[in-house]
């Protein structure tokens, strides 16, 4: 029996993409990865996203964190290894601008200095804690935040940044090619403000206890600060090229991480300077970072939907075609998991096929798509590929446990929760009755009924066989054993809550 319940994904004829030399060489888009999941065997795979915290997210943005939890969902099953995605908060975003009006040299203070702690965790609570926890539900993919106040703060990074210090000389003019001059901005002590270009920032001594710097405040004049691993003050705050060639060096010393920088498709150009840098300091192939683009998101013009061109420029830059959401998503006009499910639709659709994905979309194309997706979603479940003949067991309502090793998406399940089984383009859902974890598979096959997981074979045919399935190590995360029922479908399509139907804000009248 199997349900044709949801249709297979892809949408026939809806998008057109020219071929591209990427999209000719994968078959796939998370092939892209595969050349370093071989090469490095790591033991989990970070999907790396950085947002500055300045105003509400545009859509660009909740674009590239869709593809972060989706990527991070497709490789963990095309790769059984674990994944999650870790969001830095850049905090050190500038807060406000002001010039000395007698020397002309710019000042800024971050938004870490000017709102405090408290108030940058209420930014990112405001802006992305409802989003991301929907999106970690519907790709079970686990997430952590972080912020670049946190990052600085770290004796990892200062301990990174120190070994970059030293070898200045043959990074500065990959940093700032054009005058050779790298921003290191140590916030004044007394008030947080620093020189913007840190043009009166001198580095005036490298030891082993550090780096000791002299400034210059606008209110308080001259000052110095000492830079010490050990330490987690005073502030440290990197332009952005330095802030990345640091973070990805300090990512690939962990040999058992892959960390995937998960970046907007305008970084691609920014990223040859970082490159630049790390080659200069001798960065062995195995630590440099693998990085992702995903597609950019433009105005008719070609430029890049950008928030600061359109405070510089006022709205009228702006296309028609523009919904208010696109530039401040908090503004979608139904609720936020519907939202969520419309982005980790429209970038599945991408994912489809590389030539989809790994390209640019003016926002009038995107608004177009987004419309596009069909009126009712399928219901939030957890996913699972299986072999036929299990799904043929569940289907016929003879297999009511079903064993899995306790990775991160598997921790997420409880009673309660639903299951969609999928096996050669068919599926069924299921319903989760009880959840058991164990050690291992033996203690596993202590507790539970036998018959439950498989009536056709003996325990010890099924130990031998989920063994070929899962290797030591996965079985070193534990096992899970879930009781499952087998939903109706005809009792879930309309009224069970197995088919969603959502608002069409996308099919709205331009506002
Ligand atoms: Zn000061």
């Amino acid at each position: 029996m199997a349900l044709p319940l949801n249709g297979k994904s892809g949408t026939t004829g809806l998008l057109l993409s020219p071929n591209s030399v990427l999209a000719n060489a994968l078959l796939r888009s998370i092939d892209l990865m595969r050349p370093r999941v071989l090469a490095a065997r790591p033991e989990r795979i970070e999907f790396v996203v950085g947002t500055q915290i300045n105003g509400a997210p545009h859509l660009g943005t909740n674009l590239v964190q869709t593809a972060a939890f989706l990527l991070a969902k497709i490789a963990r099953r095309e790769f059984s290894i674990d994944t999650m995605v870790r969001f830095g908060a850049l905090d050190n975003a500038p807060h406000d601008v002001v010039l000395d009006p007698e020397t002309h040299h710019a000042y800024q203070q971050t938004y870490f200095h000017a709102l405090g702690k408290d108030k940058v965790g209420e930014l990112i609570e405001g802006y992305y804690r409802a989003f991301f926890d929907s999106l970690s539900e519907a790709t079970g993919t686990e997430y952590a935040i972080e912020t670049y106040t946190g990052q600085q703060a770290a004796p990892k990074f200062r301990a990174e940044f120190l070994r970059t210090l030293e070898r200045i000389e043959d990074i500065r003019w990959w940093l700032a090619p054009s005058h050779g001059v790298v921003h290191i901005r140590v916030p004044c002590p007394a008030c947080g403000w620093a020189e913007k270009r840190a043009d009166r920032t001198k580095l005036v001594r490298l030891d082993e206890d550090g780096a000791t710097f002299t400034a210059v405040c606008l209110d308080h004049g001259d000052y110095e600060v000492h830079i010490d691993p050990e330490d987690d003050q005073p502030y440290l705050d990197l332009a952005t090229l330095y802030r990345n060639l640091v973070k990805e060096r300090a990512f690939g010393r962990d040999p058992g991480t892959l960390h995937v920088m998960m970046k907007g498709g305008d970084w691609a150009f920014g990223c040859q300077l970082v490159d630049g840098a790390l080659g200069a300091l001798g960065t062995p192939p195995a630590a440099m970072p693998m990085r992702i683009f995903t597609p950019q998101v433009l105005a008719p013009t070609g430029a890049k939907l950008s928030k600061s061109l359109l405070r510089e420029q006022g709205k009228g830059v702006l296309p028609a075609d523009v919904e208010p959401w696109m530039l401040d998503t908090t503004a979608w006009p139904a609720d936020v998991d519907d939202y969520v499910d419309t982005l980790v639709w429209l970038v599945g659709e991408l994912l489809t096929d590389p030539k989809h994905f790994f390209r640019s979309f003016t926002v009038k194309e995107l608004g177009r798509l987004m419309t596009a997706r069909p009126s009712s979603f399928p219901v939030r479940a957890h996913e699972m590929g299986i072999y036929k003949r299990y799904f043929d067991l569940i289907a016929q309502r003879k297999k009511t446990t079903e064993i899995r090793v306790n990775d991160s998406s598997r921790r997420k399940i409880k009673e309660g929760s639903l299951i969609r089984f999928r096996c050669q383009g068919d599926e069924l859902i299921t319903r989760v009755t009880r959840v058991a974890r164990y050690t291992s598979f033996e203690e596993m096959f202590d507790h539970e009924s036998v018959a439950s997981v498989n009536p056709m074979a003996t325990r010890e045919e099924q130990l031998a066989n989920i063994r070929q399935i899962y290797p030591p190590e996965r079985e070193a995360l534990g096992v899970v054993a879930i009781g499952i029922e087998l939903v109706d479908p005809l009792s879930t399509t309309a009224t069970a809550g197995v088919t969603r139907t959502a608002p069409r804000p996308g099919a709205a009248p331009l506002r």
